[in-house]
């Protein structure tokens, strides 16, 4: 049996460097960017007001209250035409470009307002509310990194450096072919003995949420020739992902089908549980994942192995999934030589830790147990059962757990 890590450094090796392409911000959400980038501009361009109100010669100020005559009233959008010297003052809008001449801004607060003369009734350090040029970016600075997941604040920098459109990862278009006689697509009628398929759409939302393309490629049956069909229909993917039939015995079809098309897939036991089996290969040099057909198995597996494996591709430096420590408030029962990675349900704990509680089954056929769990304990190949009160590694699928249920602090 192959370790956990011992299977995924080999489905690493899988990884092609992404192609990249360009798209518009608006399209730019959620995507990996391909190139790093660095600012064309200082942002802001010019010294700007952080606040309504006059801009001044702070030393004139140092003796509040003080008069000073008025030279222009300066908007945001528009340009000063004076300068502001000793004894002067100009009104200036929030955003406006600081006039030459003043080294400070007084708010309007603090002011009488004045038309023609204003009073100034506080004293200003020079520098006092004006947001120098370059402040928040600097020409040329390195902005975002190569690899960046593009979320709003990123997408609105590059609008706000004047970038129209970046480069990024294409996400590659993953094959997702279920197998089983007994596998029916969700919204036919069911025969005697047939189940709904959930791997399909699972495995369509985990590589979405992976930041890849998700392409149905349907239900194979359990015989040569509709399989080859099937596995047709997959080839122009980056990658192919089956389910089912991986377990011993049960996969010989698929095993021949694959040896017919000159693909070779390896099978693996990797130790853990749950998810044991699991095929990987190349299929005229795309990369194949069999993984079980059980549905947690078949989740749990993507998560531990697709999902690295896609998130590099898209040049994703840190492919794996967020962990965190949290406290057991039941035990996980575990034998040793397999690693465990139960479903636990989180709440926020007293001590900064969260409180994990392993979902009432862990059967890998139990899909609930997936959808109660918001995430899976990491206990290593040798780790023995765990304690209630224990503080073990947990991978975190979901955040939903921390959201506060009352308005005010807890939003
Ligand atoms: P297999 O690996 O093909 O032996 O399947 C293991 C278990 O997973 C069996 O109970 C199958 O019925 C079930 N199964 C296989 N494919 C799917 C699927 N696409 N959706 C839900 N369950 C499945
Ligand atoms: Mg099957």
């Amino acid at each position: 049996m192959l370790t956990v890590d011992e299977a995924l450094e080999r489905v690493l090796t899988a990884v092609r460097p992404p192609l990249a392409e360009r798209v518009s911000l608006e399209q730019a959400f959620g995507r990996v960017l391909a190139e790093t980038l660095r600012s064309p501009r200082d942002v802001p361009p010019w010294a700007n007001s952080a606040m309504d109100g006059f801009a001044v010669v702070a030393a004139d100020t140092a003796q509040a209250p003080v008069r000073l005559r008025v030279l222009e009233t300066i908007g945001a959008g528009s340009v000063p035409t004076q300068t502001v010297t000793s004894g002067t003052a100009s009104r200036i809008m929030t955003g406006a470009p600081v006039p030459p001449g003043a080294d400070a801004v007084v708010m309007v607060e603090h002011t009488d307002n004045g038309a023609e003369v204003v009073e100034v009734r506080a004293t200003a350090r020079p520098g006092q509310h004006v947001r120098p040029r370059g402040d928040d970016v600097r020409l040329d600075q390195v902005v975002l990194e190569a690899g960046r997941t593009l979320d709003p604040a990123a997408v609105g920098l590059c609008s706000a450096l004047g970038i129209p459109s970046v480069m990024v990862a294409q996400r590659p278009r993953v094959a997702i072919l279920s197998t089983g006689d007994e596998v029916v697509e969700v919204g036919w009628p069911l025969a005697p003995g047939q189940i709904y398929s959930s791997n399909t759409l699972s495995l369509m939302g985990l590589v979405r949420e992976a930041g890849a393309e998700a392409v149905h490629c349907g239900i194979a049956p359990d015989d040569p020739e509709g399989l080859r069909a099937a596995l047709q229909r997959c080839l122009r993917a980056e990658l192919v992902l089956t389910t089912g039939g991986v377990s011993v015995g049960d996969f010989d079809y698929v095993k021949d089908v694959f040896d017919d098309v000159g693909a070779a897939l390896d099978f693996w036991k990797v130790a853990m549980k749950p998810g044991k089996p699991l095929a990987f290969g190349a299929l005229v040099g795309v990369p194949v994942f069999g993984l079980p057909g059980n549905p947690v198995s078949c989740m749990v597996n993507f998560l531990q192995f697709v999902r690295p494996v896609l998130r590099s591709m898209l040049g994703d430096p840190r492919p794996y999934l967020p962990t965190v420590d949290v406290r057991l408030t039941a035990p996980i029962r575990k034998h040793p030589g397999r690693a465990l990675l139960a479903r636990l349900t989180l709440a926020p704990g007293p001590d900064g830790l969260p409180l994990a509680t392993p979902t009432s089954s862990q059967s890998s056929g139990v899909l609930m147990s997936m959808v109660h769990g918001d995430a899976l304990s990491l206990l290593a190949e040798d780790a023995e059962t765990a304690r209630a009160g224990d503080v073990v590694r947990a991978q975190v699928l979901r955040w939903g757990w921390m959201n506060g249920a009352e308005p005010g602090y807890g939003w």
